[in-house]
């Protein structure tokens, strides 16, 4: 299973913002599971999981190699904001 980044203070793998004309990091997306895109995988029922569009993000630049640091900066900075709105 790909990994979750969403911070529990938001509510974890379980949390998904709605999907709206502006894209938000936690929004659902279509992510190939378990065989991926790169490997061959469809767009099938029995390889369908939704992801957070920023997890699903991420899960890629791990395997191909982009730098990633500014996304978990974002995973980061989602964080501090939850923690801030349940003080
Ligand atoms: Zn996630």
């Amino acid at each position: 299973m790909p990994e979750c980044f969403c911070p529990e203070e938001l509510g974890g793998a379980c949390y998904f913002e709605p999907v709206t004309a502006e894209s938000s990091d936690w929004m659902p997306t279509h992510e190939h599971f378990p065989r991926s895109k790169r490997e061959g995988g469809h767009r099938d029922l029995d390889n369908t999981v939704l992801a957070h569009r920023l997890c699903n993000r991420i899960d890629y630049s791990i395997s191909s190699g982009p730098p990633y640091a500014k996304d978990l900066a974002r995973v980061k900075a989602a964080r501090e904001r939850a923690i801030q709105d349940n003080i």
